[in-house]
C-alpha cells in the first residue's frame, strides 16, 4: 500500500524545534546517524574457512577504500585540498601488504576470524609504529586505528556509518545525529535534517547551521511517523513537518520559498554596509568558524575576523591527530581568508558531545562536567603543545589570538599561560619566530569564571562569552538533553543578570568582551544583547547578515530600554513573552502560510 492510500498519513503535520532555519521539500530517508562502534566478534575458524575469511578481508578493503575516496572527494570539494590530503595516507595504509600479511597469518596460523584478525593486526602494527623514533611514523599509528575501524565497519555492517546511497535532494530522518556524521552529509544533496532527539546547541546542530542545512530537532517519534519515500516539507521557520502534504500546502510553501529567497537576496545588499544601529553605535560582527569552508563563507559576508575558531571541528573531520605542520596550514588558510581581521583560535575543546573517533575517552557519568576543554589538554600536554606551537608560528605573520576554553578560575588560567610561555620559549630556542605579544583570551562559560571575571581580567587580553555552556551550567540543564529543552533557556533571568554583569565588569576593567554562543547568531536576541552592553558578537557565517539586519534596524536607546525592562523581570516566561513580542513586531522573515498549533521556540 502506498502512503497516499492511507488517509491518516495524508498531510500529517509533526512539530519540532527549529535548530537551523530554512525551508526544504524532499523525499524522506530514514537512517541511523548516531551509530557508534559495535563489539568485535571473535571465534575460532577451521582451516577450510580461512581462505573465505581472507576473501572477506579483500572485499572489505575494496569497499572501505571506495568509501574513503568518496569522503576524500567530498572533503576536497567542501573543505579544501589541505583537508583532503590527510586521507591519502589511510588509503595507502589500507592497501599495505604488511597489513594484509599480518591478517593472513592470524587467520591461517592462529585460526582467527577476520574481524579478530584485523583488530589484532592493527594493534600489532600500530604498537610498532608508536615505538618508532620518527614522529611521522608515530603519528601514523592513529591512522592505522582509523583504517582498522573502517575495515571493521565494513565487515560488521557492510557499509559506512550512514547509508552511502543518500539520494540527491533527500530529507534525512534520524533518531540522533553525531557531530562527526554531519560533515559526511555535506555535498550529498541533503536538503534537511529531522532529528528525534538532538538539541539547539549541540555541535551537530552548530555544524548543520554552518552548512546551511535546515534542521528540526526534538521531533517525537519521527522515524515511526515518517517512512522512507514519504514526501515531506520541512518548515524550519515555524518548526513543523508536513508529511505527504496536499497540493494547497505544497503551493503555499512554494510561494514562501520564493519570499524567503527574496528576503535572502535583499540581505546580500548589507554585505558592504557597516554593522551599526540606527543611531550609529558600531557592533563588531565576527564569525564562528570550524573549517575552511566556514572561513570562505565568513569572508564572503565580510565578517570582521573570526571571533571563535572551533579547532575541534578541524580535528573531527580527520582520522587522526593532525600534525603541527598540518594544523599550521589549516589555521593559516582560515586566517588568510579573514585578513586583515583577527582570527581568534580556540585551543582544542573536545570531550562531552565533541568526541574524536581516534581519541577514545574513558566513559564518565557526566561528561559535560568531566575531563574536557583545558582539563583534557593539561592531561595530554603533547596535544596542547603541538597546537600552541602551530598557532604561535602563525602569529609571526598573521593576526591571530589564542582563546582558552572552559576556564574555571585563576589557577587554570595561569597554568595555561605558563604552557603558552613554555611553547614560546621552545620556539625561540629553535630560532622560530612568533608574535611575543600574541593576545590571549578566556572563554567565560563556567559559572566560576563568570564569578571571577574581575580577577581574570587582570590576566587576559579579552573575553569571549560561551553562552551555550554558560546557560547549561548556570541552570544545571544539559544542553543536549531532550528532557531539558524547556529548562535550558537563555532567557532565564539568572542568565540575563549574569550577562549584564559580565559586560559591566569587563568594560570597567577595560577588557574587550564578545559573545560567541548560539544566541549571538539568533536575531531574536540581538537587540537585547546590544541593550545589555555587548558591542562585539561572533556569529555563524550563514546568519551574519540576519544579525547585521537586526542591528541596523535597532535604535540603541530602544535596545537599552528593552534590556532595562527585561532586567526588572524575574520570570523566564515573562522575559520570553516580552522579547518575542518585541521581535515579532520587527521580524523581517516571511510568515509561514499555515498557522502552527503551538508556537515554535526560536533558535
Ligand atoms: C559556548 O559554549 O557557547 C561555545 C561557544 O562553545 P561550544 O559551543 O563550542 O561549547
Ligand atoms: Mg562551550
Amino acid at each position: 500500500m502506498s502512503n497516499t492510500d492511507n488517509p491518516t498519513l495524508a498531510a500529517a503535520m509533526i512539530l519540532g524545534e527549529v535548530a537551523s532555519t530554512g525551508l526544504a521539500r524532499g523525499s524522506a530517508v530514514l537512517c541511523d546517524c548516531a551509530r557508534r562502534s559495535t563489539a568485535i566478534p571473535r571465534r575460532e575458524v577451521s582451516e577450510a574457512e580461512a581462505p573465505t575469511e581472507m576473501e572477506r578481508f579483500d572485499a572489505a578493503v575494496v569497499a572501505a577504500e571506495g568509501d574513503l575516496l568518496a569522503v576524500q572527494n567530498r572533503v576536497r570539494r567542501s573543505l579544501g585540498e589541505d583537508e583532503a590530503e590527510v586521507f591519502e595516507v589511510q588509503i595507502l595504509l589500507m592497501r599495505d601488504v604488511e597489513l594484509r600479511d599480518a591478517v593472513r597469518a592470524l587467520c591461517f596460523d592462529k585460526r582467527m576470524n577476520v574481524e579478530a584478525a584485523v583488530d589484532e593486526a592493527i594493534k600489532q602494527l600500530s604498537a610498532l609504529f608508536a615505538s618508532l623514533e620518527d614522529p611521522y611514523f608515530r603519528e601514523r599509528a592513529s591512522d592505522l586505528h582509523d583504517v582498522g575501524r573502517r575495515l571493521l565497519d565494513q565487515l560488521a555492517q557492510g557499509g559506512a556509518p550512514i547509508s552511502p546511497a543518500l539520494p540527491d535532494g533527500c530529507v534525512v530522518v534520524t533518531g540522533d545525529l553525531l557531530a562527526s556524521v554531519v560533515p559526511q552529509l555535506e555535498g550529498r544533496g541533503v536538503r534537511a535534517l529531522i532529528v528525534e532527539r538532538g538539541g539547539l546547541t549541540t555541535h551537530a546542530t552548530i555544524l548543520a547551521r554552518s552548512l546551511g542545512i535546515p534542521m528540526l530537532v526534538h521531533v517525537a517519534n519521527a522515524s515511526e511517523r515518517i517512512r522512507s519515500g514519504d514526501q515531506v516539507i520541512v518548515d524550519a521557520l515555524a518548526g513543523r513537518i508536513f508529511v505527504n502534504p496536499e497540493a494547497a500546502i505544497v503551493d503555499k510553501y512554494a510561494q514562501l520559498q520564493v519570499d524567503l529567497q527574496v528576503h535572502r537576496s535583499a540581505l546580500k545588499d548589507l554585505v558592504e554596509l557597516p554593522a551599526i544601529t540606527l543611531d550609529g553605535c558600531a557592533i563588531k560582527l565576527a564569525a564562528n568558524v570550524g573549517q575552511t569552508a566556514d572561513a570562505v563563507a565568513a569572508a564572503s559576508v565580510k565578517a570582521e575576523g573570526v571571533g571563535l575558531y572551533r579547532t575541534e571541528f578541524v580535528f573531527m573531520v580527520q582520522n587522526r591527530f593532525p600534525s603541527e605542520d598540518e594544523q599550521y596550514k589549516f589555521y593559516r588558510s582560515t586566517a588568510e581568508h579573514l585578513q586583515p581581521g583577527e582570527t581568534v583560535i580556540r585551543v582544542l575543546d573536545v570531550g562531552s558531545d565533541k568526541p574524536l573517533n581516534y581519541f577514545p575517552l574513558p566513559p564518565e557519568g557526566n561528561p559535560a562536567l568531566g575531563c574536557r576543554g583545558m582539563r583534557l589538554l593539561f592531561a595530554n600536554p603533547t596535544i596542547l603543545h603541538s597546537q600552541l606551537r602551530a598557532i604561535l608560528r602563525l602569529s609571526a605573520s598573521h593576526p591571530v589570538a589564542i582563546l582558552l576554553p572552559m576556564i574555571d578560575g585563576l589557577d587554570e588560567l595561569r597554568a595555561a599561560k605558563a604552557v603558552i610561555e613554555q611553547a614560546k620559549g621552545d620556539l625561540a630556542a629553535a630560532g622560530q619566530s612568533f608574535n611575543p605579544g600574541i593576545r590571549i583570551g578566556a572563554m567565560i562559560e563556567t559559572p566560576s569564571a563568570a564569578m571571577l571575571i574581575a580577577q581574570l581580567a587582570d590576566e587576559v587580553d579579552f573575553f569571549s562569552v560561551g553562552s551555550n555552556d554558560l546557560v547549561q551550567f548556570l541552570l544545571a540543564a544539559d544542553r543536549i538533553s531532550e528532557q531539558m529543552v524547556s529548562t535550558y533557556d537563555p532567557l532565564h533571568p539568572a542568565v540575563i543578570q549574569v550577562l549584564a554583569r559580565l559586560v559591566r565588569t569587563a568594560t570597567r576593567k577595560g577588557k574587550p568582551i564578545s559573545l560567541c554562543g548560539e544566541i549571538a547568531s539568533d536575531p531574536v536576541y540581538t537587540k537585547l544583547l546590544i541593550g545589555l552592553g555587548f558591542r562585539s558578537l561572533s556569529v555563524s557565517p550563514g546568519r551574519l547578515l540576519d544579525i547585521k539586519h537586526a542591528i541596523r534596524s535597532t535604535h540603541l536607546c530602544d535596545a537599552e530600554d528593552l534590556a532595562r525592562r527585561v532586567l526588572q523581570l524575574s520570570s523566564t516566561s515573562d522575559i520570553r513573552a516580552l522579547v518575542l513580542d518585541d521581535w515579532h513586531r520587527r521580524s523581517p522573515v516571511p510568515s509561514p502560510p499555515v498557522e502552527s498549533p503551538t508556537s515554535a521556540r526560536h533558535s
